[in-house]
């Protein structure tokens, strides 16, 4: 019998910040059917479980990165084939602002492959937040490590969200990445919420971690001084070139698990599907909406008409009664839009969605 006897959490009972690692783990072995049904509880007591919102994000500099994160196709030491781009004129930006909003965002998440942003870029991307905000958008952006200054630089410019994940357990890290430690994390998303920004933070599931560790990954998250406002939760995409390509696949019934642990951990964070979701059946998405993830990650494809993959996607959620996130309040929070842009943890290459823990 599991250890965890909780029922599900009354609506509006206080966020819980002090899980054990052993009442996480027990959330994993539950029997598959007992953990979906918690987690849809707590789903539906928080969120209309019909409702999913839809992300996306600009890639505003690509590839070139000096980090070796194991999993990412834009390390500059990997072979991968994808060429390093320069920064995005703001005038550039600003046009696919323009056209997402067109499409019916209402924010706009703005992405570059940097191990953080060095002072000098500061000035050029707080001038596309700004007029990214003045098109009415709201804006978010994941840059990689920050300083406090640079915290309050972005926040000054009109930045609203900043993603920045965990990417794994903290004693699992050092397999991932080695250029960089768990803690610069846990210190750039104090600089963000200090700052005043709200956070977008999750990890990325399937990297040879253990199911001990997919809970360690999660309780660090449901622990951190707030819960993140957004949880993305990827899926390893293999990509050729990178160390963790080969990898065996993770078991899409513990992808689910991790999906309503996160629920349940985090009832009023927004659970989102992101890098990785491409390659999941029909059916296996509809498991993870069942499981309480009600967010989905588009990439650049909202800017572009016609993409079969979004016409996959409104398919998808016309055949399970699924609409897409109108604007409402969520506690503390405020989510949705009738399409919505946002901060992902996933850059667009080749039209397919690749991790980015920047
Ligand atoms: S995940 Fe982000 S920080 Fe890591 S190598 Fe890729 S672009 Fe750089």
């Amino acid at each position: 019998m599991s250890a965890v006897s909780a029922s599900p959490a009354p609506r509006h009972e206080p966020l819980r910040n002090d899980w054990t690692r052993g009442e996480v783990r027990a959330l994993f072995e539950l029997p598959f059917p007992e953990l979906l049904h918690r987690a849809a509880s707590v789903h539906r007591e928080n969120f209309d479980p019909a409702e999913v919102q839809v992300s996306t994000l600009l890639s505003v500099k690509t590839g070139g990165c000096p980090e070796d994160c194991g999993y990412c196709p834009q390390a500059a030491r990997y072979h991968t084939g994808v060429d390093a781009t320069k920064l995005m004129s703001t005038e550039a930006v600003v046009e696919k602002a323009r056209q997402a909003k067109a499409a019916g965002a209402s924010r706009f998440c703005m992405g570059a492959a940097w191990r953080s942003p060095k002072d000098r870029d500061i000035p050029k991307v707080a001038a596309m937040i700004r007029e990214v905000k003045a098109l009415g958008l709201e804006t978010c952006a994941t840059l990689g490590m920050l300083s406090g200054e640079q915290a309050g630089a972005l926040r000054e410019a009109g930045l609203d969200y900043y993603n920045h994940n965990l990417d794994t357990a903290p004693e699992f890290y050092n397999e991932i990445i080695h250029t960089r430690e768990f803690q610069d994390r846990l210190d750039t998303l104090g600089h963000v919420r200090d700052a005043g920004m709200k956070t977008c933070c999750g990890g990325i599931v399937g990297m040879g971690e253990s199911r001990e560790q997919r809970a360690g990954l999660l309780q660090t998250l449901a622990n951190l001084p707030a819960h993140p406002d957004s949880v993305p939760i990827n899926r390893l995409v293999q990509v050729e070139g990178t160390p963790l390509a080969g990898t065996v696949e993770l078991d899409p019934f513990e992808f689910v698990r991790t999906i309503a642990a996160a629920r349940i951990l985090m009832p009023r964070s927004m659970v989102r599907l992101s890098a990785g979701r491409e390659a999941m059946s029909d059916e296996l998405q509809a498991l993870c909406f069942l499981a309480g993830a009600n967010s989905i990650f588009y990439g650049e494809k909202l800017l572009t008409t016609g993409n079969p993959d979004t016409e996959r996607d409104m398919a998808l959620f016309q055949r399970l009664g699924l609409r897409p996130m109108q604007i409402h309040e969520q506690g503390d929070n405020t989510h949705g839009s009738t399409v919505h842009a946002d901060i992902v943890e996933a850059h667009a290459i080749d039209g397919q969605a690749r991790p980015c823990a920047a």
